[in-house]
């Protein structure tokens, strides 16, 4: 027999409730989770009456709901400095809490992010839709090949797995031969990872002879941290080089897994169940079919995001519903882009603000020039500096700070001074090579 809770739940999780029944849902959800910060939430409780709501009935409907005051990240980031070390948005006492996170952001704007108990369970079950989405279910084993840190994609990734009742298989600790020989050796039949790593793993694969597609039982492949899975050429390399579909998939530390492909392979769907989501012109903050998308979430009560501006560029996807049966809009192509321009390199956000910064701390270096080029699989960040005097010393001594600061090795080379292109106003000194589509 089937519970009434259950039935709800499994059309929750496959997201095909009508629009008007998901937007009355979402309107209910959110009036919870309003009353819950203005009670006991300092950072939420300050910012909501300040905008002049006082309870979840000054948010009546969702047109209400877009008066409500956007989040940024810069915002968080100075709450969580001046009142270290996890800031004021929090629900709950400290020791309701179970998880602590880190964002991968290297500019200083990196967010810690903790969860109770259920908003863990909650991260997991958008996990859960991520898998579903592919297709993966109980019956796969699913292996994480990637080091196991503060950075939450692969414990949430775990938990997914662990919530979908599919045997899942950590891959920290390991190079990328151990990670190969765990993966045959458990048999895992789908692979969660960047989507550069995933074609590292193939170049590694094959100077090792193994032959992924006959040596694996890897049918799907899940990536997150960078747009690649969404570029078709990207997809049908993986897809080629591992002889499985390859899933695009998006969420945020601070957020919640919010975007998934479905087997249908058109665009991203949103997981209307859990977040409200919106498109804006980031200049004049109007909805737009393109620009910057905006998020609240709903589940996650004990440190909430509402109206929080990802910085992520997208596109709404043409109207009409997806063949899977999800009622869930779609975002075309994913995540396009940052709207702030960030260089991901091996799925790490570089900014090239803080490279100047890092460069301008060595006063022998006159100009400089970034360099990211994909000559493999892997990318790679090069720096040129013009240095007059003891240019040894100074690129070792830059290599060394770079690789402190951006947590990657940027390969910094001296060049003849003067030989560097000079600017009269805004400076390019970035070369993103992968995005002309040169490689060497
Ligand atoms: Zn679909």
């Amino acid at each position: 027999m089937v519970s009434d809770d259950s039935l709800r739940r499994r059309q929750a999780v496959k997201g095909k409730v009508d629009h008007s029944q998901r937007q009355a849902a979402q309107l209910c959800q959110l009036q919870t989770l309003l009353t819950e910060v203005l009670s006991s939430n300092p950072f939420y409780a300050a910012k909501l009456r300040a905008a002049g709501v006082e309870s979840a009935d000054d948010v009546a409907t969702l047109q209400q709901y877009t008066d409500l005051p956007f989040t940024t990240k810069q915002e968080l980031s100075v709450d969580q400095a001046e009142n270290p070390p996890y800031g004021t948005n929090l629900t709950y006492p400290a020791q309701r809490y179970v998880r602590v996170h880190q964002t991968s952001g290297t500019t200083g704007e990196r967010l810690r992010w903790l969860d109770t108990e259920d908003s863990w369970t909650w991260f997991g079950r958008g996990w859960e839709a991520v898998y579903g989405g592919a297709g993966v279910t109980g019956e796969d084993r699913i292996f994480l090949a990637a080091s196991f840190g503060p950075f939450i994609g692969f414990w949430s990734a775990h938990e997914g797995a662990r919530l979908l009742g599919a045997m899942a298989i950590p891959g920290g600790g390991m190079s990328s031969v151990q990670r190969l020989e765990a993966l045959a050796f458990n048999k895992a039949t789908v692979l969660v990872c960047t989507p550069t790593y995933a074609l590292h793993l193939a170049e590694v694969a094959a100077a090792q002879g193994l032959d992924l597609v006959r040596d694996t039982s890897v049918h799907v492949t899940i990536h997150a941290g960078e747009p690649g899975a969404g570029l078709p050429a990207t997809k049908a390399r993986i897809e080629q080089a591992w002889g499985a579909r390859c899933f695009d998939h998006a969420g945020a530390t601070e957020v919640g897994a919010w975007g998934f492909e479905c087997t249908e392979q058109d665009g991203l769907h949103l997981n209307e169940d859990q977040f409200i989501f919106e498109i804006i012109d980031p200049q004049s903050d109007q909805p737009a079919n393109e620009g910057e998308l905006i998020i609240t979430n709903l589940g996650r009560t004990g440190m909430p995001v509402i109206r929080y501006r990802t910085g992520d560029r997208v596109r709404w996807h043409e109207a009409g519903s997806c063949a899977c049966g999800r009622t869930f809009r779609r975002l075309e192509g994913g995540v396009i882009g940052r709207l702030d321009d960030a260089l991901v390199i091996r799925g790490i956000n570089v900014y090239p603000s803080l490279i100047e910064n890092v460069v301008r701390g060595f006063p022998q270096v006159g100009e400089f020039a970034v360099h990211v080029r994909r000559p493999g699989a892997m990318d790679e960040l090069e720096i040129e500096v013009e240095v007059e005097d003891g240019a040894e010393a100074v690129v070792e001594g830059l290599a060394a700070e770079l690789y402190r600061g951006l947590a990657l090795r940027p390969r910094v080379r001296a060049v003849a001074c003067g030989s560097l292109p000079r600017f009269e106003l805004k400076a390019r000194r970035v070369t993103d090579h992968r995005q002309l589509g040169q490689n060497g």
